[in-house]
């Protein structure tokens, strides 16, 4: 490893997700002790696709949007990923987030690689038929590149079983035949799984049970702050509060509530779907975004959106426990302040995939044609977010690092090891 990577780590960007994924691989790759040429391989991308969307919209003018499919890595099968719908959507963010799907699948160890699409566009100034249009165009524009055995898409921000069920629509009118193993998190009647769309709220409620134990924490006496309140954040939020953890704060994009007594959080999430905000909600204090990751408490789950947690915050923040349920919303500046600070850090790429995980469980059910019941769907994401969690824990106290940079070794170890196995075709 050259010793250029050590200056180039120092440089990041705070607010750039790739740079923050990078100066972690490259720290993890350094003390892995990774060959170098296997490093060479694995530090770039698969494959990135740019393409352009022209969309009639509503009013008969078109609009070409812009939008990316980046293919991360398939060492260790098809890639896996979501889709994006954002104006802030950009290839570096998108980039970080594929690579964050690879090294998600290696550490729950299921037999994917990583890739992530995403369209700049703002979702809610659209109709539902322009949203449709343009998914379908995306979607046209990719079918080379996806398919059961080679990139699989799934929802991710804005997106959803809708927008999955067009894709697999498209994709089955071209093949001629209904190909449902083409994405996953579509409508159960089209071949979705049950539990996937709880799934990643599951897996953040299995990892922070399991953080509870280690730390002999009861869920009564644990107080946990939600940052978001969409399909992780909201669903996180009402099954830990389901558990008897006591959920003293949560917000969504335009602030929060807190209560430290505790709030009723299926209350909570019915004013904020009635009125689109915990403005109003009785009995709880309002607080800012900013003002809500620095509440006292033991947990805390950013379920937001990245580079929640910087140099500028971290400091403040007063929880024993980060439950990363957004990706990337701690930047690798801010890694060193938690570390010194003693918060036990459950990084993203393991905090979050109980999502991919069930994911997994509905490609295979597709692949089958043989639908599970929802309780065997949510014991076997159980088993393997216990196992990854404890996997995870020993190898940090094996190897004397933090639980970050442990993630980042134990997936690029499994990666590298089948990269190395699988030699370079030429
Ligand atoms: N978008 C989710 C994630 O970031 C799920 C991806 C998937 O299931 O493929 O993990």
């Amino acid at each position: 490893m050259s010793t250029a990577l050590v200056d180039d780590i120092k440089e990041i960007k705070e607010d750039n997700p790739f740079e923050s994924m990078m100066s972690r691989f490259d720290r993890a790759a350094q003390l892995l002790n990774l060959d170098p040429d296997l490093y060479a391989v694995m530090r770039v991308p698969n494959r990135e696709l740019k393409v352009y969307i022209p969309t009639r919209m509503d009013s008969g003018r078109i609009q070409v949007f812009e939008g990316f499919r980046v293919q991360h890595n398939f060492a260790r099968g098809p890639a896996k990923g979501g889709i994006r719908y954002s104006p802030d959507v950009n290839i570096d963010e998108i980039r970080a987030l594929a690579a964050w799907m690879t090294w998600k699948c290696a550490v729950v160890n299921v037999p994917f690689g990583g890739a992530k699409g995403g369209i700049i566009c703002d979702p809610m100034q659209m109709s539902i038929g322009e949203l449709e249009r343009m998914t379908r165009r995306y979607a046209s524009e990719l079918l080379d590149f996806i398919g059961p055995e080679k990139d699989v898409p799934a929802p991710d921000m804005n997106t959803n079983e809708q927008t999955m069920a067009w894709i697999m629509d498209t994709y089955s009118m071209h093949a001629r035949h209904t190909v449902n193993a083409v994405v996953t998190g579509k409508p159960i009647d089209l071949g979705g799984s049950r539990g996937r769309l709880e799934a990643t709220g599951r897996g953040l409620l299995i990892v922070v049970t399991e953080a509870a134990k280690r730390f002999k924490m009861t869920p009564a006496d644990t107080r946990v702050v939600v940052q978001g309140s969409g399909n992780v954040g909201g669903i996180a939020a009402l099954l830990v509060h389901q558990a008897g953890f006591k959920v003293v704060g949560i917000s969504d994009v335009h602030g929060g509530i807190y209560n430290p007594r505790g709030l009723e959080i299926p209350q909570a999430l019915k004013h904020l779907e009635a009125t689109r905000s915990f403005e109003g909600f009785g009995g709880a204090e309002r607080v800012s975004n900013s003002e809500l990751l620095e509440l006292d408490c033991d947990v805390l789950i950013p379920a937001a959106t990245e580079n929640q947690i910087t140099s500028s915050n971290a400091e403040r923040l007063k929880c024993k426990v980060l439950a990363e349920g957004a990706n990337g919303p701690t930047t690798a500046a801010a890694d060193e302040i938690l570390y010194r600070k003693g918060i036990f850090v459950i990084p993203d790429i393991l905090a979050n995939a109980g999502g991919v995980t069930v994911s997994y469980f509905e490609w295979v059910q597709d692949r089958m044609g043989y639908f599970w019941r929802e309780d065997v769907v949510n014991e076997r994401l159980q088993d393997t977010m216990v196992a990854s969690f404890n996997d995870l824990c020993r190898y940090a106290d094996a190897h004397s690092v933090d639980t970050r940079t442990a993630a980042y070794m134990l997936a690029i170890d499994r990666v590298a090891y089948d990269t190395r196995m699988r030699g370079i075709y030429a």
